[in-house]
């Protein structure tokens, strides 16, 4: 269990105050806007409701490039070369074009979090105002606000849409003790009708869940069967909605990273490099304003243009995850085995890692305003 550093009671000081960039959310998206605006001078405070990497946010697979383009590897568990899918008449091994890995979730937030400047504060964010951030410790003001808050997307303006009406996934997993060699998914109807279960090994530990595409399925019972199928404990519950849509990256004058701004992909419900990426994408344009060479105004503009150039590649992930479900059983399982190709794998997964390539890490100099992609 994740020990509780969170400041409680009367250690919880008011917080008011001014700042150059107030980055709201600890996590992936918060920690990557961080990561480049190291070296800006400017005031950065991010603040989260959670102590940096206390409360795991998801099973933590992520292609393996970007640990390595991050230089955080030292948070890496396993490392797959396979995707192993199981459906109820074929289980069929996919050979990764590049691989896979696990990671520790703290281990990777401190890597990340030493590798930005900024000061950590913990606050609950309840809302906005303008360029003034309301938070359970006081109001703060600052010259830029990111919304890195997840799902929830709080700092949007006017009233936000809830699940079950949001188009919102929703995940749960378990994470008992154990090992694996293998990463697996199930596409089987019997765990979940549209979605699929996974159990991705962690070194010593199993994250065995269900994701459901339809926010009305509940995937507490089907968790349960899946890790009791696999002779695994029930312990240690870790689970959220999943945005499965792209929504305006800016919105009032804030900048929207992560699954606030709903860039977890469809489908395979990705979202941690998304989240690493797009957050990157905003410390580049905030740079660029600190450094004087872009306006705000531009910084939104183009920021928001950056997240709509992908809005292509997001729809096609949209129809697959609409069609999959739809595919009879035994079709799908002829249709694995027909994708087990070198080439169809090769050319399928080099596509889906273009979406969000680690190359992007290491693509320009912090200050560089983004290159907004052509769709193709
Ligand atoms: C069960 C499950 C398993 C998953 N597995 C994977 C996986 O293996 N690989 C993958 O790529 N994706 C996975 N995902 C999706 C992935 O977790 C998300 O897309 C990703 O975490 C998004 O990152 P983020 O930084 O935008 O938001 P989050 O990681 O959700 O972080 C939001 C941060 O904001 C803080 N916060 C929220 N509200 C407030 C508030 N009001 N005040 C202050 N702080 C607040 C939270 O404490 C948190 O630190 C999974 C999702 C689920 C539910």
């Amino acid at each position: 269990m994740p020990q509780r550093a969170t400041k409680r009671g009367i250690e919880r000081t008011p917080l008011e105050r001014d700042c150059d960039v107030l980055i709201c959310g600890g996590s992936f998206a918060g920690l990557a806007v961080a990561r480049e605006l190291a070296g800006s001078g400017a005031d950065v405070l991010l603040i989260d409701r959670y102590e940096i990497g206390e409360r795991q946010t998801s099973a933590c697979g992520i292609p393996t490039g970007w640990l390595e383009a991050l230089d955080v590897q030292r948070s890496l568990q396993q490392t797959f070369g396979e995707l192993v899918v199981h459906t109820p008449y074929t289980t069929v091994r996919c050979r990764l074009p590049w691989t896979f890995s696990t990671f520790d979730y703290r281990t990777l937030c401190e890597l990340l979090a030493d590798q930005g400047a900024f000061t950590f504060e913990t606050a609950k964010v309840d809302g906005r105002s303008g360029k003034v951030v309301h938070t359970d410790r006081g109001d703060i003001r600052a010259g830029a606000i990111v919304d890195a808050l997840g799902w929830r997307r709080v700092l949007g303006a006017g009233e936000n849409i809830q699940p079950p009406d949001a188009l919102l996934s929703r995940g749960l997993e378990v994470h008992p003790d154990g090992s694996g060699n293998d990463m697996e998914i199930w596409i089987d109807r019997s765990y979940v009708p549209a979605g699929y279960g996974w159990s991705f090994p962690a070194a010593d530990e199993l994250r065995i869940g269900v994701g459901s595409f339809d926010p009305r399925f509940h995937v507490r019972e089907p968790t349960v069967r899946l890790a009791t199928d696999l002779a695994a404990d029930t312990v240690r519950y870790q689970g959220n909605w999943i945005p499965h849509a792209l929504r305006n990256a800016t919105e009032d004058g804030v900048f929207f990273a992560g699954d606030s701004a709903g860039h977890c992909l469809p489908l395979t419900a990705e979202g941690i490099r998304t989240a690493l990426y797009f957050g990157l994408a905003v410390g580049r344009e905030l740079s660029a304003v600190l450094g004087g060479q872009r306006s705000a105004s531009d910084a939104l503009s183009g920021y928001s243009r950056f997240s709509a150039s992908h809005a292509r590649a997001f729809e096609w992930m949209l129809r697959c995850q609409r069609l999959v479900p739809r595919v009879a059983p035994r079709l799908l399982a002829g249709a694995l085995r027909a994708m087990e190709a070198k080439r169809f794998l090769d050319w399928a997964f080099g596509h889906y890692l273009e979406i969000a390539h680690p190359r992007f890490v290491a693509s320009g100099p912090r200050r560089t305003p983004l290159q907004v992609r052509v769709p193709a």
